[in-house]
């Protein structure tokens, strides 16, 4: 067996001297009496946008999906294995979940292979076929003639989030919850190199800066 990486165990030792001890108690009542978090994150695999980082949570406070692109399928109950649904299924259904945060982001590699149509990476063409929900039947995704190359990838990320909360609606039990006000949708975006996390205002339907955004 190879080792385990040596970085990790070093991480490990720092959290468990140094976070750890802070915390042990948080971890004792959430074994204890399980986890309520109160927000689901949707986000992508990208490693530079880890949820618990960007929201400064801790043990117990979301409760994570992360795949290529963030993306929500539509709601398919046929015979196949639908990993999202089921994290979705558990978090409205058993958690009663209040928030569900779809979190786009900058360089998103899952949209860029979208946008240049790249060759299937193995036989499967896994990224292919997970990117081609993206798009609706009939729907072209272009490059508008002032965009320049950047602002059309951003504005793709950013219809990523739109149709994931879309999506969402599409899952009876979801569409329930947020009839019955017991369940919230939101959409973000984080600018990698700055840092920066950018709120959905719905009824604009534009990305504001969450230093001005406003929040209950
Ligand atoms: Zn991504």
């Amino acid at each position: 067996m190879p080792p385990f990486p040596r970085h990790l165990i070093d991480g490990y030792r720092t959290f468990a001297s140094q976070r750890l001890p802070t915390e042990q108690s948080r971890y004792r009542e959430l074994s204890e009496r399980g986890q309520s978090p109160e927000v689901m994150v949707i986000g992508c695999c990208d490693s530079r946008v880890s949820p618990e980082v960007i929201f400064d949570a801790g043990p117990g406070e979301l409760f994570v999906v992360r795949n290529i692109a963030n993306l929500v399928p539509v709601y398919q109950p046929d015979e196949n294995a639908h990993g999202v649904s089921a994290a979705l299924e558990f978090a409205v259904n058993v958690l009663r979940i209040k928030h569900i945060v779809v979190l786009g982001h900058a360089q998103c590699g899952g949209i860029r292979a979208f946008i240049d149509k790249i060759e299937p990476l193995s036989p499967g063409d896994f990224i292919g076929k997970w990117m081609a929900m993206f798009v609706k039947p009939g729907e072209k995704v272009e490059q508008r003639s002032h965009e320049t190359m950047q602002q059309f990838v951003e504005r793709i990320e950013k219809a990523a989030v739109f149709r994931s909360l879309e999506n969402l609606m599409t899952f009876p039990f979801v569409r329930g919850a947020v009839e019955r006000g017991e369940l919230n949708l939101h959409g973000a975006y984080f600018g990698v190199a700055e840092g920066s996390l950018f709120v959905l205002d719905q009824a604009a339907k534009e990305f504001r800066s969450a230093k001005e955004a406003n929040s209950e």
